[in-house]
């Protein structure tokens, strides 16, 4: 399972996709960037990821255009 993820915020291009398909976990930072926020993670990429949102997890890394949508099954940091 892989339960944590995080925003690579130099590739993302604000298209807003990731935050429209799972808003819990991705917002816009103050310059309308994505960045990962559930559980007040910081998009540090070490909050996990409630299994009932694999799903969308899995759509939002699968719907990014510039793969800035980082997941792994480790905590990032
Ligand atoms: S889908 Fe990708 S490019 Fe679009 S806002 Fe999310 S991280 Fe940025």
């Amino acid at each position: 399972m892989k339960q944590y993820t995080r925003i690579e915020k130099e590739r993302c291009i604000a298209c807003g996709a990731c935050m429209a398909i799972l808003p819990a976990v991705f917002q816009p930072d103050e310059g309308g960037y994505a960045e990962a926020v559930y559980g007040g993670d910081g998009n540090r990429g070490i909050t996990r990821i409630p299994l009932d949102m694999e799903l969308d997890l899995w759509d939002a890394v699968d719907g990014c255009p510039t793969e800035a949508v980082r997941q792994s099954e480790y905590p990032f940091a």
